[in-house]
């Protein structure tokens, strides 16, 4: 039998700013940080610049990656670009970006996509040119958003103090676009800390650093999934790292309640299985599971509807209907984790039911990632 537990799971965090461009500390403080939480990876993505590019590499058990964030002219949607040797150039249009960074075998991510926020002195930077074609994922969390946002709301204070207490679930418009754009194809959701470690002059005398490294690695973190270990060979790692991503085989947690370890999502018929990320045909014996290393409200979320919703640390929900079906794990009305999407295809050769409300069915390794149950 399949067993979800036998998956490698590496936990980490994304888009972390530092001295090189405007964060407040060096790649050396942050991964002797990341290191004593136990993070598998880290990503360092500062502001048009890789000028710490040979940061990149194996400490101990942490991967340690470095790409950038890529700005339009203006300064605007912003791209999370790995897999490139240097800077791409400044005068280049979102959609060059996005599409140069395909050719040269890079990753992109689109970051905080639908930030808004009134707040003159840290106006908000969403990603505006949606006519882009072919970028491989979308922070669906930000944590530094989320927490500016929530400061030009009011309540700074209260923020200011403890920049975790706003984070209660990521953007809905965020979300609903992420499940309309995966009915066509995959595109990995991830979480990020957009880590800054920023300070700020209190009552404009002194200053202090009001939103830390130590709390942004452990707040919005994300976790995936392998079949294999990653190779010990840092190239290696690296190109396996992407390329799960690239399967969406991963999912996002909230640190702050609660260590979400071991949480999974798979999809199972008597005799095949498709673990977060997959695809698998769809079937009147089929199911998804869930099990998570705590109780909490699991809801299931289909073609961006949510459909069903059960408490407890595990769920098993019929799947008769061809979709894109996703879980949020919510804990005291406040999201701990989101999933990727399993996509539950019509066969190849049946005419009625793949037109609508299922995910298209050209998408990459349809039912062909799916595994067979070992008995
Ligand atoms: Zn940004
Ligand atoms: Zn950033």
């Amino acid at each position: 039998m399949f067993d979800p537990d036998k998956l490698h799971e590496y936990v980490g965090v994304f888009h972390i700013h530092t001295t090189d461009s405007d964060g407040t500390k060096d790649h050396d403080y942050i991964i002797n940080l990341a290191q004593k939480y136990n993070l598998d990876f880290i990503t360092f993505n500062d502001h048009m610049t890789l000028a710490h590019k040979d940061k990149e590499g194996w400490y101990g058990k942490l991967l340690v990656l470095v790409g950038y964030e890529h700005e339009d002219p203006e300064g605007k949607n912003h791209y999370l670009i790995f897999g490139v040797d240097k800077v791409l150039p400044a005068d280049m249009t979102p959609a060059e970006y996005v599409r140069r960074t395909r050719q040269v075998g890079g990753f992109g991510i689109i970051a905080h996509p639908d930030e808004r926020r009134d707040f003159p002195k840290f106006p908000p930077l969403p990603w505006t040119d949606w006519s882009v074609r072919g970028f491989d994922g979308i922070e669906i969390w930000n944590h530094m958003s989320a927490w500016l946002e929530g400061i030009a709301q009011g309540n700074k204070l209260k923020y200011l103090l403890n920049p975790r207490k706003l984070l209660s679930a990521p953007p809905p418009d965020t979300l609903r676009r992420w499940d309309k754009i995966s009915l066509r194809r995959r595109v990995v959701g991830i979480g990020s800390a957009d880590a800054h470690g920023f300070r700020l002059k209190i009552l404009g005398i002194f200053w202090r650093t009001v939103f830390p490294y130590k709390v942004e690695l452990n707040s919005i973190r994300t976790h995936i999934l392998t079949k294999r270990e990653l190779p010990k060979d840092f190239a290696a790692a690296k190109e396996k790292f992407f390329r799960t991503l690239r399967q969406c085989r991963a999912f996002i947690s909230n640190h702050r309640w609660g260590d979400a370890r071991g949480f999974r999502f798979w999809a199972q018929t008597p005799s095949r299985y498709a673990i977060v990320g997959d695809s698998i045909n769809v079937n009147s014996k089929l199911a998804l599971f869930v099990k998570a290393p705590q109780e909490a409200e699991i809801v299931l979320i289909r073609n961006g509807e949510r459909v069903s919703s059960v408490q407890g640390s595990s769920a098993k929900f019929p799947a008769k209907r061809p979709g894109v079906y996703r879980v949020e794990l919510w804990r005291e009305g406040k999201v701990w984790i989101v999933s990727n999407h399993i996509r539950v295809t019509v066969p190849r050769g049946s005419r009625n039911g793949g037109k609508t409300n299922s995910p298209s069915t050209n998408s990459r390794g349809r039912g062909k990632n799916a595994g067979r149950s070992r008995k």
